[in-house]
């Protein structure tokens, strides 16, 4: 299973991800965790991305180039990867399919979960994140349910970045629905509902 998920910010993108790597073992490459990781441990790399992050802007396109091929050689992707958050443009996902082909490896399908706007900007403002694991949930949940870890609103998940991110998400991000759409990858779901409905149709959309 080699999959990339599509949709915006606050879509269920996540959600739906630590599901498929629950049940079936594979990796989950998450740009936005990777990048918060290196925010964290104060690396090069991690000081270089926060500006745009905190902006709710793309971080370059080589900084997380770099990053995903890193992980897609890893042990743990030889059973499969679901790509969350990446590609974020068209040059990303022309960079993905060129070093996919390097390895010998193609994609099965792009998942894209789809949410209408007025429900993201509710769903992201209201959204906290396990500073651990990365585990999201709604406001009102303090520890982790996954892993016991703090609970913490995101700095870009604040009113002041959302709409910058959902602005770089239609101009940037949305014209690869049509890109993946013309390679006969593109399967769609309605992400507007229940957790476990949207993940019922995502195992039958992708034949699991
Ligand atoms: P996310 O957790 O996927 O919402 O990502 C959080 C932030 O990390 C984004 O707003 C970007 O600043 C940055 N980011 C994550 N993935 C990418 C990517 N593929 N390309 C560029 N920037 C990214």
């Amino acid at each position: 299973m080699n999959i990339v998920l599509l949709g915006a910010p606050g879509a269920g993108k996540g959600t739906q991800a630590q599901k498929l790597v629950e049940e079936f073992g594979v990796a989950h490459i998450s740009t936005g965790d990777l990048l918060r990781a290196a925010v964290k441990a104060g690396t090069k790399l991690g000081v270089k991305a926060k500006e745009y992050m905190d902006a709710g802007q793309l971080v370059p396109d080589k900084l997380v180039v770099d990053l995903v091929k890193e992980r897609l050689a890893a042990d743990d992707a030889k059973k499969g990867f679901i790509l969350d958050g990446f590609p974020r443009n068209t040059a990303q996902a022309v960079t993905l399919d060129s070093a996919l082909a390097d390895m010998d490896l193609s994609l099965d399908a792009a998942l894209l979960v789809d949410v209408k706007a007025e429900v993201i900007v509710e769903r992201l403002s209201s959204r906290r994140t396990c500073r651990d694991c990365g585990y999201t949930a709604p406001a009102g949940v303090d520890v982790c349910p996954s892993c016991g870890g703090e609970m913490y609103q995101r700095d870009d998940d604040k009113p002041e970045t959302i709409q910058n991110r959902l602005n770089v998400y239609e101009s940037q991000t949305a014209p690869l629905v049509e890109y993946y759409k013309g390679k006969g990858l593109l399967k769609v779901v309605d992400g507007d509902r229940p957790v476990d409905d949207v993940y019922a149709d995502v195992k039958e959309l992708l034949a699991l």
